[in-house]
């Protein structure tokens, strides 16, 4: 008997599943790297004592299988239950954890566009039908009436995705708008606010008003913690444990939990860092739009700006020469522009120097 082909041992639909592509990780020593939202200030020192304090034989054990410690300093700090919460192995196991949680497989999955790329791959993995609905030119959420008339967006979709700050665009979004939408959404809505340390408003709330709306949040980005992947979601406490019941038993590693831990305790720290960011991006904006550059207002750690002279992909690549990676995306809404993460003021320096070089060669 021969051996069964491996391919022929994949279910068809994972066979054909284009996976999703993150920004780079390059392994080049002394890039300017603006390409993937990272934060650019290290956790605070006493986040990276008690992770150091923590590297010792008790390795050898399982972590808390729910993230108490976790799950009970954020209760405190949001003014909600344990029941309300659910701690993840970054929020983006969260997100797809929802998707098994709330969808049939072949029901609609329901995002605007352009947003966070993730969410069609997780429609894709789940056997879900993909249900974009486009934002419009600016980038906002359409209005309840416009989304009521246009006849796109499904009010019945069991799980709508709404990135809050938006990504790519930066785009931020009232707490009263998304309410209305909430309100008339009769699936889950999940409102990913990755960004909104970044941004003047949060819609936070609206997980505890609604029995149907979910907020994610990250330490990965305001809180610099990519590295040890800890994110979380609040809500109904009934829409909570079904994520409970069918996440891995182990799913936030312990040093994960340590760390997310101590950054609750310290969050002056982050704060202090949150308004450097934020000046640095509105300095980082006029200094663009000096060059040509057009650049989205943005309430995120990152910039949308379409670039003068070249299309968006040549100076991806030419930024690239000079050592600054930014992102570019193929999407046709944002494919004449380029996303750049807001880096600290050497970072910023270095994207300019590279930018006026590029402008005076041509
Ligand atoms: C980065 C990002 C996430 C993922 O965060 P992790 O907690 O690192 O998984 C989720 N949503 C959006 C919009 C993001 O940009």
């Amino acid at each position: 008997m021969s051996s069964p082909e491996p391919s022929s041992l994949i279910r068809p639909l994972v066979k054909q599943l284009r996976p999703y592509v993150p920004g780079e990780q390059p392994k080049i020593r002394g890039l300017v790297k603006l390409n993937t939202n990272e934060n650019p200030y290290p956790p605070s020192p006493k986040v990276l004592a008690a992770i150091r304090e923590a590297v010792d034989g008790r390795m050898r054990l399982y972590p808390n299988p729910s993230a108490d410690s976790v799950r009970a300093q954020l209760a405190k700090f949001h003014g909600c239950g344990m029941e309300n919460l659910i701690a993840g192995n970054g929020s983006d196991e969260l997100l797809a954890l929802a998707t098994r949680a709330f969808v049939e497989p072949g029901a609609p999955i329901q995002y605007l566009t352009p947003s966070y790329s993730l969410y069609p791959v997780l429609a894709d993995i789940h056997g879900a039908r993909r249900h974009p609905v486009p934002l419009k030119p600016d980038f906002s959420i359409p209005s309840l009436a416009e989304l009521r008339s246009g006849g796109v967006f499904d009010f019945s979709a069991p799980l709508t995705f709404i990135t809050t700050p938006n990504a790519p665009s930066g785009r931020g979004c009232s707490p009263d708008e998304l309410r209305a939408l909430c309100r008339a959404a009769r699936g889950v809505v999940i409102l990913d606010e990755a960004y909104v340390d970044f941004a003047a408003e949060n819609a936070f709330s609206l997980s505890r008003e609604m029995p149907n709306v979910l907020v994610a949040r990250t330490f990965s980005k305001a809180y610099s913690l990519c590295f040890l992947r800890v994110g979380y979601m609040c809500g109904h406490p009934g829409l909570i444990e079904a994520l409970h019941k069918i996440r891995d038993s182990y799913s936030v590693n312990g040093l994960g939990q340590v760390a997310a831990a101590a950054t609750l305790r310290d969050l002056p720290y982050y704060r202090r860092n949150f308004k450097k960011i934020i000046a640095a991006r509105e300095r980082l904006s006029n200094e663009l739009g000096s060059l040509g550059f057009q650049t989205f207002p943005s309430q995120t750690n990152f910039l949308l700006t379409r670039p003068p002279q070249f299309p968006a992909r040549d100076w991806l690549a030419k930024l690239r020469e000079k050592r600054v990676l930014v992102r570019w995306f193929s999407a046709p809404e944002v494919c004449d522009c380029l996303r750049i993460t807001i880096g600290n003021d050497a970072e910023a320096d270095a994207l300019l120097r590279a930018a006026r070089q590029i402008l005076k060669a041509s």
